[in-house]
């Protein structure tokens, strides 16, 4: 029995065997191909050929054009590896001598030269050997279509991998995964959020747990503690299902709470809302008594998928969600696509910084024909309903002018098509980076509200990327500037008359939750499962009570403190 420690992401815990994910690469399919079909499989592996430099190219003039050509000549050495007749010749033998398919030779190419370089204890080779794994992949990624392996499992497993992608893990199949340990990641990457509201329980940030877990192990993950237990005692199992079974009895406990609405003890309004990444999060929302939806993050609509969905499919998934929340409010987060979420079929250029490039609003601004489209799909599905827009990633005025001069074009066209459509739609922004808090004051007078999306504004305030491990101690929420910038936006939105709502993971934490009502917000949104907490500390304190904390909490000089005042005054 060994235990292994990781960040948890929720309170569950999942008892069951190990599957490790490798890299997607090296789970290639392996099967023979009939004589007639070899040139067929020496043309895919050509073509992968082709791709791969393609990318490889235009990844290396990117470089040259920001990093400099120091940087950009590492590639050559891919380039070279790439076009060595070595490679390909071997490929080409092993495919008409092996009858097998191109994928399985360009492993097993890569598997006799890591022999090779192993042999060595020269490190130059061993990074050599990374840069032909990396060619190699790039190939094998290049000429597989097939859907995702997670998508095909038949038994009760934990998946166990280096990373999963947002993409990869909306594609797990529930049925069957009942949890996931990952070596990189943090508390809020998109993956993090997506295992929240799938309710997994997950672990992230587990050093070296491929290496350590092999397929098969029996393991335990306690997703509250972060912790990993393998190969457990009966006894242990024993203590874990009961401490299972304790959990479920807690959510029974509070989802006694379910009817009643988030207020203060002394009646002061607080609406929780849920943020669901799918419509079908729509009937756990309702399970722990959202609201409303205070975030739908529709960029999931356009994830793993080939094409654009179109203005009628974008229109019928808006209208489910409104249907099915019978006139409860709903936020539409315009599509946020970049930073670590791709469109796959799309063009998108190689980002030195995604989080910091072509993201959310930049890239609905200059790609006006997508805008237009989700926006026309909008303005329609809000006839069944009372949705809201929100625009992401603003950092400027003129982004909400063009933005909003953008949806008025869209609703001028539905008018002149003589299409159903919502003529008047409140319409808000999400702050998310420290210019916009510093100017909401500005901003105010363009919108009907305020989101404060804090999980991005944590990470640009900081300077911490969110999504990487090694520095997540310093991802810190309640980081006094953090509070500064929340404080600032809630007060100029109340100067203005516009209400302010948190949607980022800080809403989610009990304890975080009483101090932001006690700044002022006057909506909370977050993942479903963390609502009936919330709601339950919100209901026992006073509404000046929480005014005092908030206003004692500003005093502090760093994120512990803070947390730690936070936790001595709300049991
Ligand atoms: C946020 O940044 O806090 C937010 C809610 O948006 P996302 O997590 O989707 O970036
Ligand atoms: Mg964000």
């Amino acid at each position: 029995m060994k235990k292994i420690k990781g960040i948890g992401l929720s309170s569950g815990i999942a008892i069951g065997k190990v599957w490790v994910w490798e890299s997607d690469f090296l789970k290639v399919p392996e099967y023979t191909v009939a004589r007639n079909m070899v040139e067929h499989e020496i043309s895919r592996f050509n073509l992968a050929v082709k791709e791969t430099e393609k990318e490889i190219i235009s990844l290396q003039e990117e470089l040259r054009k920001n990093a400099g050509n120091q940087y950009a000549d590492i590639f050559s050495f891919h380039l070279s590896l790439l076009n060595d007749d070595f490679l390909k010749e071997k490929a080409r033998d092993i495919i008409i001598n092996g009858r097998v398919n191109a994928e399985t030779a360009v492993k097993r190419v890569l598997e006799n030269v890591i022999r090779e370089f192993n042999k060595s204890s020269d490190d130059l080779l061993k990074d050599r050997r990374r840069d032909l794994s990396d060619v190699i992949e790039k190939i094998i990624s290049n000429m597989k279509k097939s859907s995702s392996p997670a998508a095909r499992r038949t038994r009760d497993e934990i998946v166990v991998a280096r990373d999963l992608a947002p993409s990869q893990t909306v594609s797990l199949d529930k049925k069957h995964i009942i949890g996931f340990v990952t070596e990189v990641g943090s508390i809020t990457s998109h993956t993090a959020i997506l295992a929240k509201a799938l309710e997994i329980p997950a672990i992230v940030a587990s050093d070296k747990i491929t290496e350590i877990l092999r397929d098969g192990d029996l393991i335990i993950i306690d997703a509250e503690a972060g912790v990993i237990i393998q190969n457990p005692a009966p006894s242990v199992i024993e203590k874990y299902r009961l401490r299972q079974e304790k959990i479920l009895s807690r959510k029974k406990e509070l989802s006694a709470l379910k009817n009643l609405s988030g207020e203060t003890r002394d009646g002061k309004r607080v609406c929780l809302q849920s943020n669901i990444e799918l419509p079908e999060e729509i009937e756990t929302s309702k399970k722990y008594g959202a609201e409303g939806i205070g975030l739908y993050r529709t960029e999931y609509l356009y994830l793993n998928r080939k094409d654009l969905p179109c203005e009628e499919e974008q229109f019928l998934a808006y209208r489910k969600v409104c249907d099915r929340m019978g006139g409860k409010p709903i936020i539409i987060r315009t599509l946020d696509i970049g930073g670590d979420k791709f469109l796959s079929d799309f063009e998108y250029p190689r980002e030195m910084n995604p989080f910091l490039g072509w993201r959310g609003i930049r890239f609905c601004l200059e790609r006006t024909d997508i805008f237009k489209t989700q926006l026309r799909a909008i303005l329609r599905a809000a006839v069944s309903g009372n949705l809201r827009i929100m625009f992401p990633m603003v950092s400027t005025v003129e982004e909400v002018l063009m933005a909003k001069e953008i949806l008025s074009e869209a609703r001028d066209s539905l008018r002149k098509d003589n299409i159903p459509h919502c003529e008047k739609i409140e319409t808000g922004i999400m702050i998310e980076i420290p210019s916009a808090a510093l100017i909401s004051d500005k901003l105010a007078g363009e919108v009907n509200f305020f989101s404060i999306g804090s999980n991005d504004l944590v990470q640009y305030t900081l300077a911490v990327d969110r999504g990487n491990a090694r520095i997540s101690h310093l991802y810190q929420p309640c980081h006094p500037s953090v509070l500064k910038l929340i404080k600032m936006t809630i007060d100029n939105g109340i100067r203005a008359g516009i209400w302010t709502g948190i949607c980022g993971e800080m809403a989610s934490i009990p304890e975080i939750a009483c101090l932001l009502v006690g700044l002022g917000a006057e909506e909370l949104s977050m993942a479903p499962v963390a609502i009936p907490s919330v709601k339950e500390k919100l209901r026992r304190m006073e509404g000046q009570e929480l005014k005092n904390l908030a206003a004692e909490a500003m005093l502090f000089n760093n994120h512990e403190e803070v947390l730690g005042f936070l936790q001595k005054k709300i049991r």
